[in-house]
């Protein structure tokens, strides 16, 4: 494959398992041979945001005009039928560069970062984003990439902007506040659903986001937890598609790792689709339930207000009574 980078120090660092020093290599050397990410890089430099404090976390907003395109993405059927895809690689700009993971993922760096180091982890063929058979995928990559990087999934009806084409994101660590607030958020806010020395499940509702934890240094548990939640929560929400979820994985070598499932009522809130002056260009996807809500118009930013913020979580997750439900259900 011709998108692969030919880069001495990556095969080193891909030889000895170390996926994490490869994509920062990558990162660095894509910055210096592509303009594209070079620019994108500078803008994020000099991105303004503010933050917004409520009781025990804290949202980000950031004014990011490169996030245009996907914040605005067409992701309809006849749409992404009409486009050309971006992420199938006879499609990538002859500039850019990859590494290939485990025979199956090929890493790439996303041009338009809210991370100041950004990743596509892209399938190495077109096919549908689905996360019930690729679970297991995204654990390995947020393990092997876990020195530096977390990883995210966005469903293909609430935040991919590939829903054709399977994909993970990385980006580094602690960016999104949720990294470092999970377990003050857990602890003011968790309902257990099953603990033990080995595995621990919570159904949180932070009155902004609600979620799912699953914490355990063992990969078997994780997924059979998982399976588990999707099954039941399918079922729940009377879905024969992919039920509406955003994941973060994040993996600490002693912890193992803590997976978090943002449950979905809605793509995009109301104000996505306004036509008049309340509309505002707002589409939350993982990073900005993460905490880092990316606005591209400045107006949007400018006026945003921590109500604001709250109206639209919202009413972009599902309520309070289908969580309990979904928790009574996990529990039998
Ligand atoms: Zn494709």
């Amino acid at each position: 494959m011709k998108v692969l980078t030919d880069d001495l120090i990556i095969k080193n660092f891909v030889e000895e398992n170390n996926f994490s020093d490869a994509a920062k290599r990558l990162f660095e050397l894509q910055k210096e041979q592509w303009q594209m990410l070079s620019d994108g890089c500078d803008s994020l430099e000099t991105v303004k945001s503010k933050s917004f404090q409520f009781d025990g976390f804290k949202i980000k907003v950031q004014f990011n005009t490169g996030r245009m395109t996907s914040t605005s993405a067409k992701v309809d059927p006849k749409s992404i039928s009409e486009r050309k895809c971006f992420l199938c690689i006879e499609n990538l700009p002859s500039e850019q560069k990859g590494v290939l993971y485990n025979d199956k993922y090929i890493m790439l760096c996303n041009p338009f970062p809210i991370f100041s180091e950004h990743f596509t982890l892209t399938y190495k063929e077109h096919k549908p984003q689905r996360i019930i058979d690729t679970f297991t995928d995204m654990l390995y990559l947020s393990k092997d990439f876990s020195k530096y990087y977390s990883v995210i999934y966005n469903g293909p009806r609430c935040g991919a902007s590939a829903p054709d084409h399977l994909h993970f994101q990385a980006g580094n660590k602690f960016l999104m506040p949720i990294d470092d607030e999970f377990h003050q958020i857990k602890n003011e806010y968790g309902k257990q659903i099953f603990e033990d020395d080995t595995l621990s499940v919570f159904a949180i509702d932070d009155g902004l986001r609600k979620f799912i934890s699953i914490e355990s240094l063992d990969k078997e548990l994780v997924v059979n937890t998982f399976n588990k939640f999707y099954k039941t929560y399918s079922e729940l929400m009377n879905e024969e598609q992919e039920p509406m979820i955003n994941i973060v994985s994040f993996y600490e070598e002693e912890y193992g790792w803590r997976i978090i499932i943002f449950l979905r009522a809605k793509h995009r809130p109301a104000v996505f689709f306004a036509e008049d002056k309340s509309k505002m260009l707002v589409s939350p996807a993982a990073i900005d339930l993460g905490g880092v809500c990316v606005f591209p118009r400045e107006e949007d930013f400018n006026r945003i207000t921590k109500e604001m913020i709250e109206k639209i979580f919202k009413e972009v997750f599902v309520d309070g009574k289908l969580l309990k439900k979904l928790q009574d259900d996990l529990k039998n």
